[in-house]
């Protein structure tokens, strides 16, 4: 009898540590909106942080539609933050390299900055020499977007909205933007991204997070890539596609299987050198035109996974080889060559100078939508 009322006592100790230790995860709010700090010009901009029933944590802010942190766990459950970015806004506002944010109208470059659509020639805002980059001076990425918290059936959601006018940075058409960041509980950041515009113009919408799996170690050489492409876009002296889409076979850019970024990185090749690491266009190879994986990498020391799902046709993986320890991010860290790498979901870059490419034009009657997924996991 005594054993009893002993395993009972033990039972109901159990059960309730059971209540509050699923209780404390109930207990941080889906969708958390914070001050995040203001603009030069007065304008309040927030924070909202999400969080799905693992514990999984995403931030996102609506200066630039930035992810600011992505946290975690690893394969023994320590939860870190994976991208690179700031503590605060003042660290977005001056920010050069795009950390985290929504990249457009157009993402990566345009020769010249400048095409033709119907016999009009655009000329845009050139910022990356001759050329235009991730859409011109002030590109989405700085722009203030307005944010509300969506209701998504899938978890935690956050619906950013942004008016780009006709002219601005060059590019015809006001175009409407929504982009809706859902944090899933399948800890799957997944990003929807839609436009309209009322005048023909180009549109490659893309996200700019920089990953760094094993945040606590140093470089992301030791990552192991799959990138689902037999071809990739090789590039001229700025960075710009020659046209060619070129087999990877038998190249540093074959990462069919699983292999780890460092290991080809310094070869003597012609595209890694123009590239100074990583910095292609990888053509996907698809089924259809739904949602499909496109990357996989995965960290070795601490187990976790990055699956990458995509409809567009293709997917830039950067090497970070341009970040020059100059940015001071978070809590102070000094981000060094190639520290972080990013997979930028796509259209080819250039594409309103490449017919032969897959189009990038958006008409007044056409509603745009695409679809990026980042999934974590740990194994
Ligand atoms: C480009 C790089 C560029 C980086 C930061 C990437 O998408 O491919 O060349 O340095 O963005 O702007």
């Amino acid at each position: 009898m005594e054993k009893w009322i002993r395993w009972l006592a033990v039972a109901q100790i159990l059960s309730l540590a059971m209540l509050l230790g699923g209780r404390s995860t109930v207990l941080a709010k889906p969708t958390e909106k914070t001050a995040f700090g203001k603009t030069p010009d007065g304008r309040n901009i927030d924070l909202y942080t999400l969080t799905n029933k693992n514990g999984m944590q995403v931030a996102i802010t609506n200066f630039g539609g930035i992810v600011v942190r992505i946290k975690v766990a690893d394969r023994h459950g320590k939860s870190e933050d994976v991208v690179l970015g700031y503590d605060s806004l003042d660290g977005y506002l001056s920010d050069k390299a795009y950390f985290g944010a929504v990249v457009g109208r157009y993402g990566n470059r345009i020769a010249q900055g400048k095409f033709a659509l119907d016999g009009a020639t655009y000329t845009l805002a050139r910022n990356n020499g001759e050329n235009s980059l991730h859409g011109g001076i002030k590109g989405f990425n700085k722009a203030v977007w307005e944010a509300r918290e969506g209701s998504a059936i899938d978890g935690p959601s956050v619906e950013l909205t942004y008016t780009s006018k006709d002219g601005e940075e060059g590019y015809p058409g006001n175009l409407s933007v929504k982009v809706v960041y859902t944090l899933t509980d399948r800890n799957e950041l997944k990003i929807d991204y839609s436009a309209t515009t009322d005048k023909k113009t180009v549109l490659n919408l893309t996200n700019h997070s920089y990953f760094n799996l094993n945040p606590s170690g140093s470089d992301i050489l030791q990552h192991m890539l799959m990138i689902q492409a037999d071809k990739f876009t090789p590039v001229d002296a700025g960075l710009i596609p020659t046209g060619e889409l070129r087999s990877i076979a038998g190249t540093p850019f074959d990462f069919r299987k699983l292999t780890t970024i460092g290991a080809r990185i310094e070869q003597d090749d012609e595209q890694l050198k123009l590239g100074k690491g990583y910095d292609h266009n990888f053509v996907l190879s698809k089924k259809g035109n739904g949602v499909e994986l496109a990357a996989r990498v995965v960290e070795p020391t601490t187990g976790r996974v990055l699956e990458v799902f995509t409809d567009q046709p293709g997917v830039q993986f950067y090497s970070g080889n341009f970040l020059d320890g100059t940015a001071r991010g978070k809590s102070g860290k000094v981000y060094q060559r190639r520290s972080a790498f990013c997979l930028e979901t796509q259209h080819f870059p250039d594409s309103p100078n490449h017919p032969k490419f897959p189009t990038t034009e958006l008409k007044p009657d056409e509603k745009y939508h695409s679809t990026t997924i980042y999934k974590f996991s740990a194994k």
